[in-house]
């Protein structure tokens, strides 16, 4: 994390009515804007940030939230997407052609392959999945028509962190783009750019709005090409966010390194803690011993997001699995993560990563801000209840 992002992120050039100071940023709320006069309607350029056009452009509002994740995150411009999908979507609609193909880690984000799958696919565009631990792999895959590799730290659900310098290196050497999906890191962990990514992007739906109840999504960019490329691809889909739910991201910021650290710091006790109970074989969590890439995520980091996958021994039924879930009283059932509820999914392994899946039953847990105490003894009667008469 940058030293003084969590100060920025509270003090920024954000200057209220004249006359008037308070903490948060106005709602603003816009179709139309007027235009004093036809020649100033005329002399309008929407991709400029000095004048505003229409709502779907930006707004006071938008444009104070697209500054603050892009000074967050190091870089230098930012377009907000409705969701974290959507904004991986726009990268690969901005800078993929019929021809062209795309390298995927084999771990990647599932809705992400599935965009690959069906609707790339429909263009022309061609996807590899590459292994996240081995640039090799990643080498062996590029070739004349590569455009586009996207990079994430850890991978979802099973949670191998990669070798990203090694990654980043491989792709610059054949000239392509990276993009890097930023939403476990959410700006804090380590700083994508400064490993010479080239586009970083995060679902605010996660950490930056940390109250499960938005979605949102953001690309940012450090070269101005790449962002108005990224920006003419965004106008032309017509990609806007509700000003009610970039205020509650910008409420979120405020609070959010600290809330990093706090979800951390219990993820972290309580992934220790399962990995010494007897009815778990494996604990997926980056900053762990043992778990795959952890090397690689102490080389770059030393905060994490409170998020880790917990393995079941392949022996035991299924069932029995889903009944520890279900057991659970405080950690609900539901997708998502990083809000103040903590969250228990049950992933099926070989349907979302064939014959590449580690062996067992997988839960992923995410720590929401719930005391420890409490979440541990939650923890504790659920695996006594499903497997106290294994
Ligand atoms: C949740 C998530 C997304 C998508 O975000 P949504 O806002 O839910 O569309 C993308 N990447 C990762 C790693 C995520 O965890």
């Amino acid at each position: 994390m940058k030293d003084d992002a969590a100060t920025a992120l509270i003090h920024h050039p954000y200057r209220p009515p004249a006359g008037f100071e308070s903490p948060q940023v106005a709602v603003h709320k816009a179709s139309t804007v007027f235009f004093p006069d036809v020649a100033a309607l005329r002399a309008r350029d929407w991709r400029r940030r000095d004048a505003y056009t229409y709502g779907l452009h930006g707004t006071p509002t938008t444009f104070v939230l697209e500054e603050r994740i892009a000074a967050l995150e190091g870089g230098c411009h930012c377009v907000l997407a409705p969701s974290g999908l959507a904004a991986i979507a726009l990268v690969d609609l901005a800078l993929l052609a019929p021809g062209d193909e795309l390298l995927l880690p084999a771990n990647v984000y599932g809705p992400s392959r599935e965009l690959a799958r069906h609707e790339l696919a429909r263009q022309g565009i061609v996807h590899r999945l590459y292994d996240p631990l081995d640039p090799a792999s990643l080498e062996a895959q590029l070739g004349e028509r590569s455009r586009l590799v996207w990079l994430e730290a850890p991978g979802s659900v099973t949670m191998e962190f990669p070798d990203l310098r090694g990654l980043v290196a491989v792709a610059q050497r054949h000239g392509v783009t990276t993009a890097l999906d930023d939403t476990w890191g959410s700006g804090l962990a380590f700083d994508g750019f400064a490993l010479g990514i080239d586009i970083v992007m995060q679902a605010l739906t996660k950490y930056p709005s940390g109250g499960g109840d938005v979605l949102m999504g953001a690309v940012v960019t450090r070269e101005a090409p790449l962002h108005e490329r990224i920006k003419s691809t965004h106008m032309h889909l017509g990609l806007g966010v509700g000003a009610n739910d970039v205020e509650a991201v910008l409420r979120g910021l405020a609070s959010l390194p600290l809330r990093y650290r706090a979800q951390d710091a219990v993820g972290r006790a309580l992934a220790r803690w399962l990995a010494g109970r007897p009815e778990v074989t494996e604990v997926r969590h980056p900053a762990l011993e043992g778990s795959p890439g952890h090397e690689h995520w102490r080389s770059l980091c030393t905060d994490a997001a409170g998020l880790f996958s917990v393995l079941f021994d392949a022996r035991h039924d299924a069932a029995r699995v889903d009944a520890f879930v279900d057991a659970l009283r405080l950690f609900r059932i539901g997708y998502s993560w990083a809000g103040p509820v903590s969250l228990a999914v049950p992933y099926d392994l070989a349907a979302m990563r064939g014959e590449r899946a580690p062996q067992g039953h997988l839960v992923r847990l995410s720590i929401g801000l719930e005391e420890e105490q409490a979440l541990r003894a939650d923890l504790e009667q659920a695996l006594e209840r499903a497997f106290g008469a294994a």
